[in-house]
């Protein structure tokens, strides 16, 4: 074709492109995400905003904590008195506060989801002391239903109030639930101050009781904590140890400082350090301090090797972040935790999600858990490279969903485990390129479609497994994934950060994100939100025919469940060469429900075949087309 006629012809079909592109921005200017009439409230209040971003009336409550607790690992008995300074930020008259009694998922008579022995029962929190504005209640008459206590209050909108509280219980033995005794000298202890409950522009109060199973919503606050334990029992927290110079011995904290500077691995506490009592001075309490941190906990022992190395997580400010693996020396898997760490903070940094790690410091403790907190994770011992790799980054990734950007996990598991699920897929294979990290996959593709799949928005309060552990994990992680591949990475991570500057230190509700990443990205995405978010349908692809004119080759792919998903396509030629072809989730947009294929090769075509790691699929019977032209 001369090349005159090729740019008529050219200008022609972009033209045409142009007013297919008008047209389809048209329609789909039109979809509009379902807004349920408790969020919509938040819009007229103008609390949140349209574009995603946080509201001119925007507020959230906040507290400084102020805590001293005494620990004696011999009777697992926990003892605390605090100093709650609370501000009512809200434009609304409390006329009650809700409290957090975490601790009484173990009380034998509190409702629950996850399993607890009876052998494990106990007797809950015991209140000893509560103050309101310097006022005492009368403790017996707390009103106690289960982990929640709600205590009758008149506090004005910016109103200041002031608690004081004393409080003891048994920390579990076993049935560890996030928190607990690990063995007879190591203890993960978490969720064990009375907290107040979130307060916010949506529900109100938090009334969701703590089950076991889905997870928090907590406030960002300010802790001040002071940890008593025997002597030899060392102590790692959320927060920055104040006064590690009075509490370790000299050689150790230097070891520590050391580690702080070092891009290379320093064992800060060694065995031969534990077999002659050199680690910790005797000194009591350990001082620690956070602030702007959703949650607070520490974990103790006194047998545990700790190794911790560093790495600048911002070069702009040269601003470093201290890794911390503490874990029991006969456990082998845990050497190489600290090198995985690093990298999971190192990629997390530079290149997803991009942003330089928020805190100064992350302790892996060896634990029997899998489960996050600010700071910390607990973490159980695994014999298989793989799976610790791919635990050690899961729960990293955490720290910038839910702790940095201050989600309700309790009502949307979906916006932090969706996100630590497309974290590890990501970072594993950074850390160990030979792994494929398909967690979450098998299981969408044995439920999708039947009657225990529920749309990724159901509440999950509302859910059980396995809707609840699809809608948590996989398939909001492929929605990411998916945007992530339509938009390109420059432009998702502008979308994300666009995101992640607008709530990090609030409470983002879903629509603020899905609002976010379309004002982020320029480009209104909510055809795809709504099909993968809100709505029913399936995975599965199918190849409905192949046809070749000359060199030509056609494939037609049909969506036969309705959920968009990218096409990856192979081709497997006769000369046992092989062409991938890829197409993105946009293919999808016009709500078509065929998408056509061509290439053109002088090869013979042996078959084509579809399907890819990240590409779920009910039925896979469809997805191979043996050609015979
Ligand atoms: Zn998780």
């Amino acid at each position: 074709m001369p090349a005159f006629s090729y740019f008529i012809v050219m200008q022609f079909r972009q033209y045409i492109a142009l007013v297919a592109l008008f047209l389809s921005q048209l329609v789909y200017a039109q979809v509009k995400l379902p807004v349920p009439l408790n969020i919509a409230a938040a819009y007229n209040q103008q609390t949140r905003s349209p574009d995603g971003s946080p509201g001119k009336n925007y507020w959230q409550n906040t507290a400084d904590y102020t805590i001293k607790v005494d620990f004696d690992p011999s009777t697992r008995l926990l003892k605390g008195t605090m100093a709650i300074r609370y501000i009512n930020n809200s434009p609304d008259t409390l006329h009650e506060v809700w409290f957090k009694l975490y601790p009484n998922l173990y009380k034998k008579d509190s409702p629950r989801e996850t399993k607890v022995s009876a052998s494990d029962f106990t007797d809950g929190v015991a209140i000893q002391q509560f103050v309101m504005n310097n006022k005492a209640l009368d403790v017996s008459r707390l009103n106690i239903d289960g982990t929640n206590m709600i205590v009758p209050a008149e506090i004005l909108s910016r109103q200041t109030t002031h608690f004081q509280i004393a409080w003891s219980y048994t920390l579990n033995k076993g049935s560890h639930v996030r928190t607990g005794q690990v063995d007879t000298g190591a203890f993960f202890i978490a969720y064990f101050f009375p907290r107040i409950a979130v307060y916010d522009d949506i529900d109100g109060w938090n009334e969701n009781p703590y089950l076991g199973s889905a997870e928090f919503y907590n406030d960002f606050c300010s802790f001040n904590v002071e940890i008593s334990v025997p002597k030899d029992y060392a102590v790692w927290a959320t927060g920055d140890l104040d006064n590690a110079a009075d509490v370790l011995q000299p050689g150790i904290y230097k070891r520590v400082q050391q580690a702080g500077q070092s891009d290379s691995v320093v064992n800060v506490i060694t065995e031969a350090d534990l077999q002659q009592s050199a680690v910790t001075t005797g000194a009591s309490p350990w001082k620690f301090t956070a602030s702007n941190v959703t949650d607070f906990a520490f974990a103790i022992s006194n047998h545990y090797v700790w190794k911790a190395g560093s790495l600048v997580v911002d070069k702009q400010s040269g601003r470093r972040t201290r890794v911390d693996v503490v874990f029991n020396p006969r456990h082998n898997d845990y050497n190489e935790v600290v090198n995985y760490a690093r990298k999971t903070v190192e990629v997390m940094s530079y290149t997803f999600p991009k942003w330089p790690f928020p805190y100064p410091h992350e302790t892996i403790f060896d634990g029997l858990d899998q489960m996050e907190y600010p700071m910390m994770v607990n973490d159980n011992p695994l014999a298989d490279k793989e799976a610790t790799i791919t635990l050690t980054d899961h729960e990293i990734f955490h720290t910038m969903f839910p702790f940095y950007m201050g989600v309700n996990e309790t009502k949307y598991g979906w916006m932090d485990e969706g996100w630590a699920t497309i974290g590890e897929w990501l970072i594993s294979p950074c850390i160990d390129p030979a792994i494929v990290d398909d967690y979450g996959v098998k299981p969408y593709e044995k439920n999708a479609g039947s009657e225990r799949d529920l749309p990724i928005m159901t509440l999950t309060t509302q859910q059980k497994d396995p809707a609840f552990y699809l809608n948590s994990y996989p398939k909001p992680a492929f929605g990411y994934l998916y945007v992530k591949d339509m938009l390109g990475d420059e432009l998702f991570t502008k979308a994300l950060h666009y995101y992640i500057r607008q709530w990090n230190g609030k409470h983002p509700m879903p629509y603020d994100f899905f609002n976010c990443m379309n004002t982020g990205a320029g480009q209104n995405m909510n055809w795809f939100w709504k099909r993968w978010f809100f709505d029913n349908g399936f995975p599965d692809l199918a190849i409905r025919n192949v046809k070749k004119a000359g060199s030509q080759y056609t494939v037609i792919i049909e969506s036969v469940g309705g959920k968009p998903v990218p096409i990856d396509v192979t081709v497997y030629f006769s000369d046992q060469t092989v062409q991938k072809i890829h197409r993105s989730i946009a293919c999808w947009k016009a709500g078509n429900k065929q998408v056509t294929i061509e290439f053109s090769s002088d090869k013979k075509v042996d078959k084509v075949v579809l399907g890819s790691t990240y590409v779920p699929d009910v039925n896979k019977r469809d997805n191979v087309y043996k050609v015979r032209l």
